[in-house]
């Protein structure tokens, strides 16, 4: 049930921060006192092993890429293998500024999942619609056809261990409308029972994304089947300390 899925937490900073802004925000993340949230933190590449340095070690940090080869002549290009050599471990994949700017799609996505999972990474894997889409009733064609994809190549019920689901409806990406998500999360619930194992469905994360912020976080926190949140904007904020502790 609900209460036994660890309550989930990301930050992801997409291609913001720097050394100073870093530097005083994972003071502040150190002062988080919520070992029952599961907190990781996702900043550019660049700044992936500084984070590591200075958080805790009880908060996680994540990459929001990776390639599905180990290495070779894949320029701009980072490894799960490499995330790993880092003690980085963590990956956020598909996220829709992957799908959308770069192109990346449901076949490529489920690849890098994939392959991460194979490699021993912790995967957030994003899925979610369009504005158009959801317009169209199609949210959960959308949906499905994403988890389908993400189905066909995590061979079985082991590969789901380590995927941590973000539904995030692009038309609530930055934009300051929320969601109310829980029908939707109730409905990847389902599809994971019936196509993949109660087992995988009662102990997979199924977390929000999409203009989460301290004010909204405790009522999105209380939907059923929210187990917690992919943060954009408000993760560079001192109010991510109030999102991380939304359950409380
Ligand atoms: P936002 O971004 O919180 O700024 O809406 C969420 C995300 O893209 O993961």
């Amino acid at each position: 049930n609900q209460m036994s899925r660890r309550f989930f937490v990301g930050g992801n900073w997409k291609m913001n921060s720097s050394n100073q802004h870093l530097a005083e925000h994972t003071k502040l993340l150190n002062s988080i006192n919520a070992d029952d949230v599961e907190v990781v933190i996702a900043p550019p590449s660049i700044y992936l092993c500084s984070v590591r340095d200075k958080l805790d070690k009880n908060i996680g940090v994540a990459s929001q890429n990776c390639y599905f080869v180990d290495n070779g002549a894949f320029t701009g290009e980072i490894s799960p293998s490499m995330l790993l050599d880092n003690d980085i471990r963590y990956v956020i994949i598909g996220h829709s500024e992957r799908r959308t700017i770069f192109h990346e799609t449901d076949e490529l996505i489920a690849n890098k999942v994939a392959f991460a999972i194979s490699k021993g990474l912790i995967v957030i894997a994003c899925i979610g619609e369009t504005l158009a889409e959801r317009e169209r009733n199609d949210t959960l064609n959308v949906v499905y056809r994403q988890l389908t994809a993400l189905k066909e190549k995590l061979e079985n019920e082991a590969g789901w261990k380590n995927v941590v689901i973000a539904y995030e409806p692009v038309w609530a990406i930055g934009t300051g409308k929320v969601a109310t998500p829980a029908q939707v999360h109730k409905a990847i619930r389902d599809w994971l029972t019936k196509n993949v194992s109660s087992k995988v469905s009662s102990d997979t994360r199924i977390i929000y994304g999409g203009s989460v912020t301290a004010d909204n976080c405790k009522e999105l926190a209380h939907q059923p089947d929210v187990d917690g949140f992919l943060v954009g904007g408000a993760s560079l904020k001192p109010e991510f300390v109030d999102i991380v502790r939304a359950r409380k």
